[in-house]
């Protein structure tokens, strides 16, 4: 069996640093917020090349405040895109804004930039583009176009600690970057977590006081907030995992790397990782046109598999409020019939990762001139 993730090998490969971080924090009863989050906000900023870290208890509660502390609220409008995870769209309609949808890419499934400008109105306020399966999305064209009409850019960077985007590092490229430390996420909590990292420190400031019930200091709450705190065991494990991250990405590198060797050569449509970019493959995600059999081949070998995701946002019901129909977003309903995620973890051997590309080519050798033509029309 092949795993889709594999945590608890990479638990065992740092058990002892873990257990005696966990341990230190029993001892010294600093279960949220305390020394081990502050320690590991200023490191986290810091990887991410930022001035200030926020920790918070998820990824979506770290958009939540990123949208408020830059005064995003009711009737205002936020640009994102409808091919993400739901909390995207979510921490937008937390905040009585309205998600406005422009479509993807279809190469690298990240924002369009040149469907931006259509897309903005006088109620538009920020735009989030989302980097997703572990790749930036084209930030220069989407920072010019905020810059000229004054819209605040917040990056949804819950799939890609540590990803690049031409020699700058992601979450520090915007004006606010989101992250989440979701167990299975690169860097993950053995819990739930997430951070905001900004160079701002007025926005740094009031995130500080949401999360934290809107208090300046004990029982002075100068704003609404909410608990949204980061627990001090997350903030100790995470300060561990951290330090173990560069290699992790690398690893993930590197079976990508296999990955593309044995699949490309076979005509399999793999990523499209834009070699300016460091891609740090939270997912490594095909395509393919026949995905049902595929998948269900592929589990009848004992590969997991995921879809990431199934249903693009503007269709879900839970957003049904919007008025969006089939055919909105071409690119995105396409991408959300035909992406098939492969297992893909640090530990992923080179032996797993020759059976799974065995697997795929041997079950998916027919249609491969239609997943070419899929992946290389223009936008
Ligand atoms: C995981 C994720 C989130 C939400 O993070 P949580 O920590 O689960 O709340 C938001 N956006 C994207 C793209 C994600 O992958």
């Amino acid at each position: 069996m092949i795993p889709f993730v594999d945590l608890r090998t990479q638990y065992h490969s740092i058990k002892q640093e873990v257990d005696a971080a966990i341990l230190g924090v029993l001892e010294s009863c600093q279960f949220t917020l305390g020394s081990e989050v502050a320690a590991f906000e200023q490191e986290f900023a810091a990887y991410c090349g930022a001035a200030e870290g926020i920790g918070v208890n998820t990824g979506t509660s770290a958009l939540h405040l990123a949208l408020l502390a830059a005064g995003i609220g009711a009737g205002d409008e936020v640009i994102t895109v409808p091919f993400t995870f739901i909390a995207t769209a979510s921490a937008i309609d937390y905040t009585g804004a309205r998600p406005v949808f422009v479509d993807i890419d279809p190469r690298t499934y990240t924002m369009d930039p040149n469907a931006i400008e259509a897309a903005i109105t006088p109620r538009t306020k920020a735009i989030v583009p989302v980097h997703l399966y572990g790749q930036a999305a084209d930030m220069d064209p989407i920072l010019e176009i905020a810059r000229r009409h004054g819209l605040v850019v917040i990056e949804d960077a819950c799939q890609a600690h540590g990803a690049d985007y031409k020699g700058r590092r992601v979450g520090s490229l915007g004006d606010l970057g989101c992250f989440s430390f979701y167990p299975g996420k690169n860097l993950g909590a053995y819990g739930e977590g997430g951070m905001v990292v900004t160079d701002r420190p007025d926005y740094a400031r009031t995130i500080r006081m949401l999360r934290d019930w809107g208090a300046e200091k004990k029982y002075h709450h100068v704003l609404k907030g909410y608990n949204f705190r980061l627990e001090g065991m997350a903030g100790a494990v995470l300060r561990v995992k951290l330090r173990h991250l560069e290699a992790w990405t690398e690893a993930r590198r590197a079976a990508a790397a296999r990955y593309d060797a044995l699949l490309g050569a076979a005509g399999i449509a793999t990523p499209a990782a834009s070699s300016v970019n460091r891609h740090v493959y939270h997912l490594y995600v095909i395509r393919t046109d026949r995905r049902q059999a595929l998948q269900e081949g592929l589990a009848a070998c004992g590969i997991q598999t995921g879809i990431h995701y199934p249903t693009p946002v503007h269709l879900l019901p839970a957003f049904a409020e919007l008025g969006h129909r089939v055919g909105d977003f071409p690119h995105a309903e396409r991408a959300a019939n035909e992406v098939l995620s492969l297992p893909m973890f640090p530990e992923l051997t080179a032996a797993q990762t020759a059976e799974v590309a065995q697997a795929v080519i041997a079950l998916d050798g027919a249609t491969q001139a239609t997943r070419r033509e899929a992946v290389t029309s223009p936008a």
